[in-house]
């Protein structure tokens, strides 16, 4: 298989400090050292340093749930990359639709922290996706063609490489209503298709295409069973330690 299967958990905000530990302890006892699918745990800021030495020494990786561009400076309440790449972070979510619907987001200011984030070392967790209303008009795809091109632009094609996009129907988001495997497999295709114009087929076929919305153990095997579906970005279903073991090993069982 040209791509390792990745599961990601967004936690969200969700769990003390002390919670956070507890969840990636249960989670790296059981799966610490698989080495067949990438696992990446994004609990909240607060959380960061004391989960960094729960995953240190195992296969699990640190990623955060957002950034800021800028290195440091008069930004109040907000994080930056080389911040995060001190607590051995390695991955970061960026323009999760939250980010776009709750806090006002744009594709170019989205564009702006990956650009950041690859300069850090940081490999950005692209969330693109449509909203209910626009898969109704029928501009789902053109939706996600205008969110993946404008938030990768200036990225080049050595640099996208190490690039996750998560495709995440924002309808599917915490609702319990997944996107069906044809939905899921025919935007994750779409979107290869439109990674290949950007950075050629060699870079684009190493590009990991994950999926989001209300991925659980149960629907998890048919949409990994899929040609470009290749792991999740999980949120509700990362929060319990079963339900995220359960889900690494469907990618395992996937490859
Ligand atoms: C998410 O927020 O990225 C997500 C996929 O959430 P859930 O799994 O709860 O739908």
């Amino acid at each position: 298989m040209l791509r390792k299967k990745l599961i990601a958990g967004n936690w969200k905000m969700n769990k003390t400090s002390a919670d956070a530990v507890e969840l990636a302890r249960e989670i790296v006892a059981a799966i610490g050292q698989k080495p067949d699918v990438d696992v990446v745990l994004c609990p909240p800021f607060t959380a960061l340093e004391a989960v960094a030495k729960v995953v240190d020494g195992s296969a699990v990786k640190l990623g955060a749930q957002n950034m800021h561009h800028e290195a440091s400076g008069a930004f109040t309440g907000e994080i930056s990359a080389p911040m995060l790449r001190a607590f051995f972070a390695t991955h970061v979510i960026l323009g999760h639709s939250e980010r776009r619907t709750l806090f006002g987001e744009t594709d170019p200011f989205i564009n702006k922290k990956v650009l950041a984030a690859l300069k850090n070392q940081l490999r950005p967790i692209l969330c693109v996706g449509e909203t209910l209303a626009e898969r109704e008009a029928g501009s789902t795809l053109k939706v996600v063609q205008t969110q993946t091109e404008a938030c990768l632009e200036g990225v080049s094609a050595e640099q996208a490489a190490s690039v996750v996009i998560a495709y995440e129907p924002v309808w599917a988001i915490g609702t319990g209503k997944v996107a069906t495997t044809e939905q899921a497999q025919e935007v994750h295709a779409f979107i290869r298709g439109l990674l290949t114009k950007l950075f050629g087929a060699q870079t684009a076929g190493r590009i990991r295409i994950l999926y989001g919305g209300s991925m659980k153990p149960a629907n998890a095997p048919e949409l990994l069973a899929q040609n470009d579906i290749d792991g999740g970005l999980i949120g509700g279903a990362s929060l319990e330690a079963r339900s995220f073991v359960d889900l690494v090993n469907a990618a395992a069982a996937a490859k």
